[in-house]
């Protein structure tokens, strides 16, 4: 390794998600509409050989120690178990972001690739409200695919709940409930202004705050360290594991963060809100932008002229996201096509 990848603000950067396609089975309604959204082509998205070069530098010469594969849903992605497996080569924590539903079927061989961890989107234990908020009636598949992650061992199995106000915000104390029985962490997210559909508005944020003393009042529970981790945790006080909040609007970690975004087609983004993403395709296809005269893909010097550029991209990364300013500008992406 040359030297870590810092920032302007000397925070160092560790973490890398990789999002390896815009597209999902469902339609989580804070996230994507219904229809209309417009697809990458296919020759747009990384293939893996891409990916992988990329995470190679980033973990070899940039010190990345984790990596978390996410989309829109990666396991749409045909061959997304290859791909594990070669990432898995990579000296690096290999996790998944997942909605769940086809799990059950796929935490065995993933584990088998190489996958360590896995968090899995679960924002209702409500089988009407489940196709509500997702527009798709898979809360049993999710419920298995959640059985099935803790089966083979995948440590640890987290669960991610975005909270929206008059939509779940009555279930946070059933969700905390499912996760302590299950002895697994459930993570609440507060809902960001990433949604496609653009209705997302402060007064349906329920903040960390909130969420805490609705499950504190049930369960009792008490502050635990924070470190890098975007979640506030707290453990609770009977010793039945911990819970977590990622209080992305009312108290960002952006000074502790520590991550960098690989979009499925290829564009690197410092902040999950930045504006504008940095095309790397023109390292990883050089044939495309000089007439098929350039260097052959994985040559030394277009790995040293990739290596630059994360650095350079990270070098000019922002304090924070500013939300809560009154010039906050919504990236032009959602979330499913950034990668969550
Ligand atoms: N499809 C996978 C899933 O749902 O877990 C991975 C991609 S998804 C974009 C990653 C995470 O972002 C999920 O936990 C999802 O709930 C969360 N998410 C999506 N839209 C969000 C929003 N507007 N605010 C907060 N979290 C959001
Ligand atoms: Fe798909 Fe995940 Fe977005 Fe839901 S949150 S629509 S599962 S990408």
């Amino acid at each position: 390794m040359s030297s870590p990848l810092v920032d302007g603000f000397g925070r160092i950067h560790r973490d890398l998600r990789i999002s390896v396609t815009d597209r999902c089975d469902f339609r989580c309604d804070y996230c994507m509409p219904e229809e209309g959204l417009e697809w990458l082509e296919r020759s747009e998205i990384l293939t893996f050989e891409e990916i992988e070069q990329v995470a190679r530098i980033c973990v070899e010469r940039l010190g990345v120690e984790s990596i978390r594969l996410t989309g829109g849903e990666p396991t749409v992605r045909a061959g997304l178990v290859d791909l594990v497996g070669r990432l898995s080569t990579l000296d690096v924590d290999l996790a998944l972001t997942t909605n769940g539903a086809r799990l059950a079927s796929m935490a065995e061989p993933l584990r088998a690739a190489g996958l360590r961890r896995v968090n899995i989107s679960l924002d209702t234990l409500q089988p009407d409200r489940f196709e509500r908020i997702t527009r798709r009636d898979r809360l049993e598949d999710v419920l298995a695919g959640i059985d099935a992650a803790i089966g083979v061992g995948l440590d640890p199995v987290k669960v991610n709940c975005v909270v929206v106000r008059g939509v779940n915000d009555d279930e946070v104390v059933d969700l905390a409930t499912f996760g302590r029985d299950r002895n697994i962490t459930v993570r609440f997210i507060e809902f960001m202004p990433l949604d496609a559909a653009g209705n997302w508005d402060r007064s349906s944020v329920v903040g960390l705050n909130e969420i805490v003393s609705r499950i504190h009042q049930v369960h009792p529970l008490e502050p635990s360290t924070r470190g890098h981790q975007p979640a506030s945790r707290f453990r609770y006080l009977d010793g039945r594991g911990e819970v977590g909040v990622i209080p992305s609007v009312t108290a960002p970690f952006c000074g502790d963060c520590d991550r960098l975004r690989l979009t499925a087609d290829g564009e690197l983004r410092a902040c999950l809100f930045s504006t504008e993403g940095t095309d790397l395709r023109p390292w990883l296809r050089p044939e495309e932008s000089d007439s098929g005269q350039g260097p052959d893909r994985g040559h030394g010097g277009l790995d040293d002229q990739l290596e630059a550029e994360v650095r350079r991209v990270v070098a000019g990364k922002w304090a924070g996201h500013g939300i809560s300013r009154v010039d906050f500008v919504r990236p032009r992406r959602s979330m499913s096509q950034i990668g969550g």
